[in-house]
C-alpha cells in the first residue's frame, strides 16, 4: 500500500478491483506492462466476492461465447497462473427445462452452440432420470455442459489481486478514485487521501460504480444496479455434481443451485432485489427467499427439508439489452470500459482481463467483442 502524496505513474491505471480490474492487472504484468490498480475496499468485497459462482458458458447470447471460452481455458489453467484453483470444480453445468416450449429453444441452443465449439449433451425420458435421480418429475429435459460447473467467489479475485501484485503490480486497496481528467497524453487520476496518479491508458471496471465515470467521459449509458439473491443451505453428503439452472422466461422460476464438496447448496436465482450504489449495500427481501424455496424444492425435491444457514446479495449492474460494455471508448484514446456484466461476468471475467491487456498491449483483440462496445448507446444519447 502507498499512501505518498506525490504522483505515482504507470503504463496503465485500472479503476476497480473487482475480477475484471484483477485479472486485467494480472495479465497486464504478464505482458510487461507497468500497472496501477485503485479500489475503493478490498480487492473482490463487490459483485465478484460474493457472487453465485457459476462457471458457465451455455445460455449466454451465442455472440458473448467466444469471449466465455476463452475465460473457460483460464479458468482451467488457474493453478498453473495462480498458483491456486479457487476451487474451480469442472463438474458440469446442466440446464434444465420444464415445458416443451423451453425444451425446444434448448435444443435449437444446442446446435447453434456448437458452431462456437461449445458442445452440449442433452438428456430426456431414462436418460435423465438415470444419469441425474435428483431432478424433479417436472423437468423434462436437460442440457449438459460437461466441461463447465462452478467455482469459489470468495477465493478467484483475491487471487487474481495476489498474483499481480507477486509480478509487480501495485495494488491499491481502500484508494477511492474522486476525478478523472485527460491532460496531454495521461490521465491524471485523483484519489481520497492516496495522492495522484497517471499513466496514458486507463480501465474503468469499477462494476455498478462505472455508469458515472463514464458519464465524466460524455459516454452515458442506461446502466442500472440489482442485488440477485443468495442463499446456502447446511452441509449433506455431497451428491450433486453439476451446478443446476432452470431456463425459463417467468423469472421467478428462475433458480440455480450448486453443491459444495463440504456439503452445502448455495443458490440464487428469482426475482431480484434492491441495490442501492450510495449506500454500498445490496438487500435481500425475504419474500424473494420465500419464493425460492419451492422453486428449488421443485429442481431438487431433496434440498426440500435442509436448514437455510445464511443469505446475503451483491450489487451487480445490468444493461437493457443484457450486454456487457467491453472495449475501448469512442470519444477517448486511452480508455478502456469493461463493466455491466447482467449477473453473469463471474465466469466470463479472467476472458475479460486478458482481453483487456490484449487491447492495451497491441490495440486489438482477437476475441470478437464488437456487439459490446459503448458506441451502442450513442443513438440513444443523440436521441
Ligand atoms: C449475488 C450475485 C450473484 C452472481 N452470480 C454470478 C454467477 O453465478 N456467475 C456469473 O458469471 N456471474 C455472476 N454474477 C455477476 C458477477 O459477479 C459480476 O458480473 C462480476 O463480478 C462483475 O465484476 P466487476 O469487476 O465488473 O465488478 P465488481 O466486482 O463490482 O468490482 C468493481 C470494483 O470497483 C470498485 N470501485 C467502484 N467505484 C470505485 C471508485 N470510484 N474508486 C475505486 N474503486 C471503485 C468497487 O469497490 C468494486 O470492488 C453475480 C453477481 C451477484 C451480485
Amino acid at each position: 500500500m502507498n499512501g505518498s502524496a506525490k504522483t505515482q505513474a504507470a503504463d496503465v491505471i485500472i479503476v476497480g478491483g473487482g475480477l475484471m480490474g484483477a485479472s486485467a492487472a494480472f495479465f497486464l504484468r504478464q505482458r510487461g506492462r507497468s500497472v496501477i490498480l485503485l479500489e475503493r475496499g478490498l480487492v473482490g468485497q463487490q459483485a465478484s466476492g460474493v457472487n453465485f459462482g457459476n462457471v458457465r458458458r451455455q445460455g449466454r447470447h451465442l455472440i458473448q461465447l467466444p469471449l466465455a471460452n476463452r475465460a473457460r481455458d483460464i479458468w482451467g489453467r488457474l493453478p498453473e497462473l495462480l498458483g491456486e484453483d479457487c476451487e474451480f470444480l469442472p463438474s458440469g453445468h446442466l440446464r434444465v427445462f420444464y415445458s416443451d416450449e423451453f425444451a425446444a429453444k434448448g435444443e435449437q441452443y444446442a446446435r447453434d452452440a456448437k458452431a462456437y465449439d461449445l458442445h452440449l449433451e442433452l438428456f430426456a425420458g431414462n436418460a435423465l432420470r438415470d444419469r441425474f435421480p435428483y431432478l424433479g418429475r417436472d423437468v423434462i429435459m436437460a442440457s449438459l455442459g460437461a466441461q463447465d460447473g462452478h467455482a469459489n467467489p470468495r477465493l478467484a479475485t483475491p487471487a487474481f489481486g495476489r498474483a499481480a501484485r507477486r509480478a509487480g503490480a501495485a495494488i491499491e486497496e481502500n484508494t477511492e478514485v474522486l476525478a478523472i481528467q485527460k491532460l496531454g497524453e495521461d490521465f491524471q487520476v485523483e484519489t481520497r487521501g492516496r495522492g495522484t496518479f497517471r499513466a496514458p491508458n486507463l480501465i474503468v471496471a469499477a462494476g455498478a460504480w462505472s455508469g458515472a465515470l463514464a458519464a465524466g467521459f460524455g459516454e452515458p449509458v442506461p446502466l442500472t444496479a440489482k442485488g440477485p439473491q443468495m442463499g446456502v443451505t447446511e452441509p449433506v453428503p455431497y451428491r450433486i455434481g453439476p451446478s443446476l439452472g432452470v431456463s425459463t422466461s417467468v423469472e421467478a422460476d428462475t433458480v440455480y443451485l450448486r453443491q459444495v464438496k463440504r456439503g452445502n447448496i448455495v443458490f440464487g436465482g428469482g426475482t431480484r432485489g434492491d441495490a442501492d450504489i450510495e449506500a454500498i449495500r445490496a438487500y435481500v427481501d425475504p419474500v424473494n427467499t420465500l419464493n425460492q424455496l419451492p422453486r428449488l424444492q421443485r429442481l431438487v425435491p431433496g434440498v426440500g427439508p435442509l436448514r437455510l444457514i445464511r443469505t446475503w446479495s451483491g450489487i451487480e449492474s445490468y444493461l437493457p439489452d443484457d450486454l456487457p460494455v467491453l472495449g475501448a471508448s469512442e470519444k477517448v484514446a486511452g480508455l478502456l470500459y469493461a463493466f455491466g456484466f447482467c449477473g453473469a461476468g463471474f465466469q466470463i471475467g479472467p476472458g475479460v482481463g486478458d482481453v483487456l491487456a490484449e487491447l492495451v498491449d497491441t490495440g486489438t483483440t482477437v476475441t470478437p467483442i464488437d456487439p459490446f462496445h459503448i458506441r451502442r448507446f450513442a443513438p440513444a444519447r443523440a436521441a
